[in-house]
């Protein structure tokens, strides 16, 4: 079968590759659809050495139910599927507690990244993919073409929201930095779910259209947006910041217009910091920041209750897998608006 493999730095080819074999308690999955993601750029981009070079990528998948192992019977072949982000084992007191995007055997400490599809074991960019029976969710009436993102670009968003919910009341504020795979999909979330008023940020004329299109109110990234978004605010600051890029200038930005008390959520791995100091420093007091990573499957599960009843929607430009080279070109050059799908 045809799979997208990561050969050496930076660098993607179509390669040839057996079709999975399953064992009793899996499933192998036609995949239909394999969303591209910025993680795919930073995990591509880590040196020659990196130890996920040979392996298939792609951590967003969905399909068609193709073989099932002799002992499964949650699955029968055609049924829809989304393939978990997550492989969480189910039964730790992680995932027993109900937080299993912090599985202690997907993600044991220090760990690069919980295992996932593409990320240390075989990915969704192929034709099929073998998964343990439990780590698929109903696509029911759903499209597997473009659903596929809903395993990062709408689940990731939909726990970071999920982890300030509390907050997200019909007189707070929050700002979404960066309207591209992930934003695009938190800021329909939010809509969707709350009732609190949304200030949309990016660099890209385009995406801040697409976000006044949904209801946000849209500021430039640059220089004058921290002040715009305090005017917004009575000078108060935003209830609640989800940076979905992480570069310098945007965790600046959520620094500078946390109000007292809120919470800062950065999804982004742009590399961007900040220093902590203990001590009288400019932060506001009563800040939470948190690093989420990717989402339970409640949340998942969540998610596409939300897509089922349309109120939220992947924008999705389609590939062929075979140009997948292409397609993370265009991804890196951010010429992509929503995301971007390879079709096997
Ligand atoms: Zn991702
Ligand atoms: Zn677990």
């Amino acid at each position: 079968m045809r799979t997208v493999t990561y050969v050496s730095n930076n660098t993607v080819e179509i390669v040839d590759k057996p079709i999975p074999e399953i064992e009793p308690d899996e499933v192998l999955v036609k995949i239909a659809g394999a969303g591209l993601c910025h993680s795919d750029l930073h995990l591509i981009a880590m040196g020659d050495d990196n130890p996920l070079i040979g392996g298939t990528l792609g951590h967003e998948g969905a399909g068609y139910v193709h073989e099932v192992g002799s002992a499964v019977t949650t699955w029968k072949v055609g049924d829809p599927v989304l393939v978990a982000l997550v492989l969480s084992c189910g039964e730790c007191r992680e995932c027993l507690a109900g937080r299993d995007s912090q599985c202690l055997v997907a993600s044991p400490r220090g760990a690069l990244a919980p295992a996932a599809p593409g990320i240390g074991t075989p990915g969704n960019m192929a034709e099929y993919i073998a998964v343990k029976s439990h780590h698929l969710d109903p696509l029911d009436g759903l499209d597997p073409v473009d659903a596929a993102p809903l395993a990062d670009a709408a689940l990731t968003p939909m726990h970071a929201i999920n982890t300030v919910r509390d907050r997200l009341t019909g007189d707070a504020t929050v700002v979404v930095i960066g309207i591209g795979g992930l934003g695009h999909m938190g800021l329909q979330i939010i809509a969707a779910t709350s009732g609190s008023r949304i200030i949309a940020v990016d660099t890209d004329p385009a995406k801040l259209a697409y976000a006044e299109s949904h209801g946000a109110i849209a500021v430039p990234s640059g220089p004058d947006a921290a002040a715009r978004i305090l005017e917004e605010t009575d000078g108060r600051g935003a209830d609640v910041v989800i940076d979905f890029v992480g570069v310098q200038p945007t965790v600046d930005l959520s620094v500078a217009v946390i109000a007292q008390g809120g919470a800062i959520r950065f999804v982004g791995l742009g590399g961007g910091g900040f220093e902590y100091v203990a001590g009288i420093v400019e932060m506001p007091w009563g800040v939470n920041i948190e690093r989420p990573y990717g989402g339970n499957r409640s949340d998942q599960r969540e998610a596409l209750a939300l897509a089922k009843a349309g109120k939220i929607h992947v924008d999705v430009t389609h590939y062929p897998l075979d140009d997948a080279k292409r397609a993370f070109e265009d991804l890196h050059h951010g010429s992509i608006q929503g995301r971007i799908v390879l079709v096997p």
